[in-house]
């Protein structure tokens, strides 16, 4: 599979049936899992043999949804989990526990950034937030002796600010740590992180993978690159023995492309058990089967309503990478070519006032607290998600009054088009 380009294995990876197997990937809608004799079971439980014995810590439906997450990145190993909040803090905890640092993108998303500043600091972790557009020697010194990885967004949801990645990369790497990146927005179609250095991938799949608002999901992608035995010392809990699992170590048993996903299964799903269900995961599939279809579809129609909301005298700014305005069009070329994302933002002329009355003018665009969806919807923050700030407030969170943010569907762009134009023209 891995020589067929990303449309195919869209369509086709992760699954080959037998000669008389189902064609559409079964849904194994089971908690558990028989065995003959307690011995084949006990190889389970010591990780010397692989098979399933237990849903909450894998499930076949799930790995082989994985399995094509994993061919679509480019990656040696990967998890489905129950959100894309469980895979950021799996892809960190696995690495970083009480004592530790990690650097990250200050332009990440919300529900990230208070897993980050508020949960995980109460854990012991400590973060430290970077500029994307932080020189080298401003990110070199965000690092720390006890630094354990350094975290950013491909497109930052809902800044949408593209991620130097090989600039986040080099100074993970100079520093003797991986760097996680979240593609959700990108997703693996638009751009594929491991091809510029980042070590660890994770997903929202709730967004653009699955596509149609219908299931909760993340995934966490290993590249297998990051040599975990270079500095053993700061990654002891795969470099040494885990007591917890009959003594094995990671790296020793499952290599460097196996490591990080096993223990994060193994120790992670175990204790924590943000599991997918089989049923999303299929669902999840069904979305995959067309994510290349519809990104393409999604970046085109942006792109149409982004341009035209640059020409429209009440419309104050636009912010979207692939427009040629925006400042982050180079790093979009470089890491985006071929599309970014189906979200653009902009602000309309009057401020708060005119952009809930444009809001409410919109015909088709409904207001959701979604995104990436095939259905065209809208938020405006300061009325919804960032309700109890004032203007001043506002401002300095990085989102202004008049924000919009519009994630563009699959639907007409003339359409789309129409809606806002009539929505303008009535304010
Ligand atoms: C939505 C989102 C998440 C969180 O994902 P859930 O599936 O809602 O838990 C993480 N990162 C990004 C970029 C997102 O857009």
């Amino acid at each position: 599979m891995s020589n067929y380009k990303i449309e195919t294995k869209c369509v086709q990876g992760g699954y080959t049936p037998g000669n008389g197997e189902p064609r559409q990937i079964p849904i194994i809608q089971s908690t558990t899992f028989k065995y003959n004799s307690s011995s084949d079971m006990g190889k389970l439980f010591d990780l010397e043999a692989s098979g399933y014995f237990y849903s909450r810590l894998q499930n076949p439906t799930c790995d082989t949804v994985a399995a094509k997450i994993c061919e679509l990145e480019g990656g040696t190993a990967a998890m489905l989990t129950s959100s894309g909040q469980a895979a950021s803090f799996y892809a960190v905890f696995n690495i970083a526990s009480c004592g530790d640092h990690v650097v990250s993108s200050s332009t990440i998303y919300g529900g990230t950034y208070n897993l980050f500043a508020v949960t995980m600091k109460r854990m012991g972790i400590e973060f430290t937030f970077v500029s994307p557009d932080c020189t080298e020697e401003e990110l070199n010194a965000a690092f720390r002796p006890n630094t354990k990885a350094v975290f950013g967004e491909t497109i930052a949801n809902p800044a949408l600010k593209v991620l130097d990645i090989e600039k986040f990369a080099n100074a993970a790497h100079a520093h003797g740590v991986p760097l996680i990146i979240d593609n959700t927005f990108a997703t693996p179609v638009n751009c594929r992180p491991f091809e510029f250095g980042a070590d660890i991938v994770t997903h929202s799949t709730t967004k653009y993978m699955d596509g149609h608002g219908a299931a909760v999901g993340g995934c966490i992608v290993d590249s297998g690159k990051f040599d975990w035995n270079a500095h053993a010392d700061k990654f002891p809990g795969l470099t040494t023995p885990d007591d917890s699992y009959h003594g094995v170590t990671y790296t020793e048993r499952f290599g460097l492309e196996g490591a990080f996903i096993t223990k994060a299964t193994a120790q992670l799903m175990r204790d924590f058990g943000s599991i997918q269900s089989p049923q999303n995961a299929f669902i999840l599939n069904l979305g995959l089967e067309s994510l290349h279809v519809r990104m393409q579809r999604h970046c085109e129609n942006a792109l149409k309503v982004a341009k035209y909301l640059e020409s429209n005298d009440k419309i104050a700014w636009v912010t979207y990478p692939s427009l040629e305005s925006s400042p982050d069009y180079e790093l979009a070329q470089k890491y985006l070519p071929n599309g970014s994302c189906g979200v653009v933002s902009f602000g309309v002329k009057g401020g708060r006032a005119a952009a809930e009355a444009f809001m409410g003018n919109l015909k088709m665009a409904a207001i959701e607290t979604h995104v990436a969806d095939a259905r065209t919807c809208c938020l405006h923050p300061a009325s919804a998600t960032h309700r109890q700030m004032n203007d001043e407030e506002l401002t300095a969170a990085g989102v202004s009054p008049d924000l919009v943010r519009l994630s563009v569907g699959l639907e007409s762009a003339d359409d789309l088009i129409a809606d806002i134009e009539q929505a303008l023209a009535a304010l």
